[in-house]
């Protein structure tokens, strides 16, 4: 049997503490918050369309095909607070039923705790999965194709522009609003982590 309990409580316990804050978050927050995650879920679903032309006939092939996949293969997968509000936004309660369930359990697979038999559970799964760039897609698909390749790397750079505090950014205002409101987690990195608190601070001092 296979245990990642602390992950599990601990990713089960900010699920917890965003719907609740969630409940009690005035209209205005919360018509605010939905505007603010926009046109994030336009880069997710832009991201999302180039990977399955560009990515998933590949991976079909040489991974999922031959069982070999290391995609979705951790026990602990990274996520910031503002990924599990977004998702969370975007859920239908039976979807979250679905997270809050397999949270509860000990993880007996050898995998994200988070894979399900059609995939993610997540309606918007974590920006460091959809980021996540094997060596397999790196040599065989991106190094032939210099286009494919400046592509993937627009939307990098896209992506710095919701988690990379050297402006302020849409991961950093959602923790602010769930602290504003009560909320803490210890998945609060833009508040918490030494180096996210750094590149913030450089942010500031600038203006
Ligand atoms: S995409 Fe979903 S199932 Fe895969 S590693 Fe990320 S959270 Fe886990």
């Amino acid at each position: 049997m296979r245990w990642n309990s602390e992950y599990n409580r601990d990713q089960l316990q900010s699920f917890r503490i965003i719907e609740r804050t969630c409940r009690r978050m005035p209209d205005s927050d919360r018509e605010n918050l939905s505007r603010a995650i926009q046109p994030y879920l336009h880069f997710r679903t832009r991201l999302a369309e180039f990977q399955a032309l560009t990515f998933v006939p590949h991976c079909r092939a040489t991974c999922y095909d031959t069982a070999l996949s290391a995609c979705c293969g951790f026990e602990s997968i990274f996520t910031f607070f503002a990924d599990q509000v977004i998702t969370m936004i975007e859920s239908s309660p039976a979807d979250m039923e679905s997270v809050f369930r397999v949270l509860s359990r000990p993880n007996e697979t050898r995998n994200c705790v988070y894979l399900g038999e059609n995939g993610c559970l997540w309606k918007v799964p974590p920006v460091s999965c959809a980021m996540f760039l094997c060596d397999g897609i790196r040599k065989e698909i991106l190094e032939p194709r210099p286009e494919a390749a400046q592509t993937w790397n627009q939307f990098r750079e896209e992506e710095k522009e919701y988690t990379h505090p050297v402006r302020p950014v849409l991961f950093d205002s959602v923790e602010s609003l769930f602290i504003r409101l009560g909320a803490d987690s210890p998945h609060m990195y833009f508040h918490k982590s030494p180096g996210l608190l750094r590149l913030k601070e450089k942010w500031t001092l600038k203006t």
